[in-house]
């Protein structure tokens, strides 16, 4: 199975044009920027694997994704976390219930999750894939994402090109850039300082061609916040897409807050998410009464 080929949409804010790469549409289950860091995975035969693993966090986008990649091979999928909230447990919607739906074993742990998995799983029919999916395997298919934005900009005769997406780990940045020289990725820290986004990029793959970072100094990890959530409405309702509430919140406000420094012509990559939306969503709500 090949997730190929995503649509891209335009709208206009503050007098500029936004392209925008809907890789939310690349497969009902499997989207986003995590099925470009999963298709190696996806795409390939692995007869010796029946066992995928993994950790992190409990409304984690990629082990919502992990759940559908190992429903599709058939595999089981172990996932070691931190004991969650009670009522992460009990919400019927969301990464979690909807992977736990795809028959996710939820292993919950005090001790240092990265450690167990590596200590208890060390057979060859077991694939351990990294939090975030921050492995070398990823650069599989963001190639493929490089190469459907150099064929686009070919085929709409734009010779420069500014590409923006928000990051996590860090990794769908870094490996875009490295794949597309000739343009510049932007991105912004979700998690963390730029320098840890740096650093972390620095291990995973030392390259000169490191991705623009537009600071993000103020907006704490997969916290609501007003100001976002305005932000988030009104990029809905110019775009007529809804985003991920999570990373593209930030991600959109601080793109929006450069705008008039970027001359190029702009491409912000839907990086798919969207299952998350419902939980996060709850969270605003609480937080600020807003449905
Ligand atoms: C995972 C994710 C990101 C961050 O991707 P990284 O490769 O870890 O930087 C951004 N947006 C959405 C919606 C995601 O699910």
């Amino acid at each position: 199975m090949k997730l190929i080929n995503s649509p891209v949409t335009s709208f206009d804010i503050n007098g500029k044009t936004i392209y925008i790469k809907h890789d939310e549409l690349l497969h009902p289950d499997l989207s986003g920027n995590k099925a470009r860091k999963l298709a190696h995975f996806i795409e390939h035969d692995l007869p010796h694997i029946d066992t995928l693993v993994s950790y992190g966090g409990v409304q984690s986008n990629l082990m919502f994704s992990l759940s559908a990649l190992a429903k599709l091979k058939k595999w089981q999928f172990i996932y070691h976390s931190y004991p969650p909230a009670k009522t992460a447990l009990q919400q019927t919607t969301g990464n979690l219930a909807q992977a736990l739906a795809n028959g996710m074993q939820l292993v919950t742990t005090q001790q240092n999750l990265r450690q167990t998995v590596y200590n208890t799983y060390n057979q060859k029919n077991q694939l351990i894939i990294e939090q975030g999916g921050a492995q070398l395997e990823a650069e599989y298919g963001i190639i493929q994402l490089a190469n459907e934005i150099r064929h686009w900009a070919h085929h709409n005769g734009f010779t420069e090109l500014a590409i923006f997406l928000p990051s996590g780990t860090g990794v769908s940045a870094l490996y875009l850039q490295k794949n597309l020289p000739e343009f510049t990725v932007y991105t912004t820290n979700c998690v963390g300082t730029p320098e840890y986004l740096q650093q972390q990029w620095q291990e995973l793959a030392p390259t000169n061609h490191q991705p623009t970072i537009l600071p993000n100094l103020t907006y704490r990890f997969a916290t609501p916040d007003y100001e976002l959530w305005q932000t988030s409405q009104l990029i809905k309702q110019l775009s007529s897409t809804e985003f991920d509430l999570v990373y593209d919140p930030v991600g959109w406000h601080i793109l929006l807050n450069h705008l008039q420094q970027i001359s190029a012509p702009i491409l912000y990559i839907h990086c798919g998410g969207l299952i998350g939306n419902l939980t996060m969503f709850n969270r605003y709500n609480y937080k600020y009464k807003i449905d």
